[in-house]
């Protein structure tokens, strides 16, 4: 392992590295050691003060007067050296959240690194239009940056999901001020160096570490700040948009979920065995799209539910800096206990325990390990039919036909993903039309592309990211109009 030297302390303001005011800071710590890594600061008023003032100015000074092509390649040299700096930038994202280095270093910072590059090549592309008005006039729009960005990011995949809003933010032109999560602020951080090292002008990314409840808080108040990129919990998204009233801000949500997953009785069980487990075990279940809800055929049921159970004993967790390692470390004490109580509360109400169900040692005596946890006998009237746990906890409901499997799958206030399993085309197709989510998985499951849009129906939250339409988030439409009359 290389020593600690790649971990950074401080935050990243206007191309300075520096200490929160206060002097106060937030502990990191290691879910699979339970040990400190570092401490970084705890940014409050004064440091977003000066993040914001930085942020401004950034917007009228030398990033204003790039070309597009020219933005666009900064936006690309930062996805070339997130994949230069792949192998420690991986380990930094293991070692604060928990997750395989196998996920951190072939799946994690390869997409985020492929969203830079995927939003560079639109930097010279965003453009407004001419429209056919009355002849004395001619009117064309202009897509502008919407100004500073505030992007607000959760902990189970801290540098993804901040690439999903730095990297098209970049792209159009805005100024940025990223928040990672306090548990996981090391990639941002480890981002805001790359940013730095490729020459991007003070000013235009700004990382600020601090609490949800203080800085979050105040970055959602601030009047200097245009909009909000947030993905988190559905009830910060709330206060989030209560807060961010009084200075009517731009806001894009990315919530929880309590995804479906549906399988017919005529799909290919081995496969929809292998989706199942994936879909709710990948990430340890922290996974805002994880199919948590396993709807299965009733006639299919005890076979199917059979092979899931076989699976998930085999998908015991392991080091996750060790490279054959595919279940890591629950990210945090917090979540671990969360996961635990869900699954108290599941067997206090009835469901039936199949598989896992409690805390794990690997060999060490330290660390925030689960088991993979398989319940069957759920009703949708039971807490883990209905919440989202964010752990790697499967709740199994049969159904008796397909106008009931989508009526359950529909029964949730949340709406980010399905998934159907079925050999008919047909069906396949009806039941995507059917299914209240903003992704629907046929045959496949947790499968993302930048290219591709993501985000919620219902409570799950507004806007999407990644793909073309998310730069209409992170732009604003001028309408110019010109007087040609003679
Ligand atoms: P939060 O929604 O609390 O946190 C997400 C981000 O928002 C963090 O950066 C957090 O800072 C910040 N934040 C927290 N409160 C506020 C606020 N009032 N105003 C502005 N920013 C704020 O999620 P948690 O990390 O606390 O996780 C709790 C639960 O949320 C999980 O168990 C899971 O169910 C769900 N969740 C869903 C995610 C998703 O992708 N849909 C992602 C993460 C969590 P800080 O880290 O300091 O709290």
């Amino acid at each position: 392992m290389r020593n600690q030297s790649d971990i950074i302390n401080k935050i990243f303001v206007n191309n300075e590295w520096r200490s929160a005011g206060s002097g106060h800071t937030i502990d990191v710590v290691n879910p699979a050691t339970e040990e400190v890594i570092t401490a970084v600061p705890a940014a409050e008023q004064a440091d977003l003060e000066l993040a914001v003032e930085a942020a401004r100015a950034a917007l009228s000074g030398p990033w204003s007067q790039l070309s597009p092509r020219e933005r666009g390649r900064f936006v690309w040299n930062i996805g070339q050296r997130l994949l230069d700096a792949a192998d420690e930038v991986a380990r930094l994202e293991t070692l604060h959240n928990g997750k395989p280095i196998n996920e951190s270093r072939h799946i994690d910072i390869p997409a985020a690194a492929a969203c830079f590059q995927y939003y560079a090549g639109w930097a010279d592309k965003i453009h407004g239009e001419t429209i056919p008005v009355d002849n004395n006039y001619l009117a064309y729009t202009l897509r502008e940056p919407v100004g500073v960005v505030a992007a607000i990011v959760p902990w189970n995949f801290p540098l993804l999901l901040a690439a999903w809003k730095v990297a098209p933010a970049l792209a159009c032109g805005n100024t940025v001020i990223l928040k990672p999560a306090s548990q996981t602020p090391l990639t941002a951080l480890a981002l805001a160096r790359i940013a730095s090292d490729v020459g991007l002008p003070p000013g235009v990314l700004n990382v600020v570490t601090g609490t949800g409840t203080t800085l979050g808080r105040l970055i959602v108040a601030h009047p200097g700040i245009d909009k909000i990129a947030f993905t988190g919990d559905t009830s910060t998204g709330r206060e989030i948009m209560r807060n961010s009233a009084d200075t009517l801000k731009r806001i894009t949500l990315e919530l929880g979920g309590k995804s479906p997953n549906i399988v017919l009785a005529d799909a290919d069980l081995d496969a929809a065995v292998r989706g199942a487990t994936t879909g709710i075990f990948y990430g340890k279940g922290e996974v805002c799209a994880a199919g948590s809800r396993l709807l299965v055929d009733r006639s299919i049921r005890d076979q199917f539910l059979e092979k899931v159970v076989a699976r998930a004993k085999k998908m015991l967790p392991g080091d996750p800096m060790d490279p054959k390692t595919r279940q890591g470390a629950i990210a945090s004490k917090t979540q671990l206990q969360r996961d635990l109580k869900y699954i108290e509360t599941a067997k206090q109400e009835g469901a039936t325990l199949l598989a896992g169900g409690r805390r794990h040692d690997i060999g060490t005596g330290k660390g925030y390990f689960l088991e993979p946890t398989v319940f069957g006998g759920v009703t949708p009237a039971m807490t883990i039919a209905s919440e989202e746990i964010f752990g790697p906890v499967l709740a199994a409901i049969d159904f008796a036909d397909l106008d009931e499997a989508i009526a359950r799958a529909n029964d949730s206030p949340y709406g980010l993903a399905a998934a159907v399993w079925t050999k008919d085309i047909k069906k396949a197709h009806q039941v995507a039309r059917r299914l209240q989510a903003g992704t629907v998985w046929v045959n496949s499951y947790n499968v993302y592309d930048t290219a591709v849009p993501f985000g919620g129906y219902k409570q799950s939250g507004f806007g999407r990211e990644m793909s073309v339409h998310a730069l209409e988030h992170y732009t604003q439409l001028k309408s110019v109009w010109v007087d040609l009359s003679e």
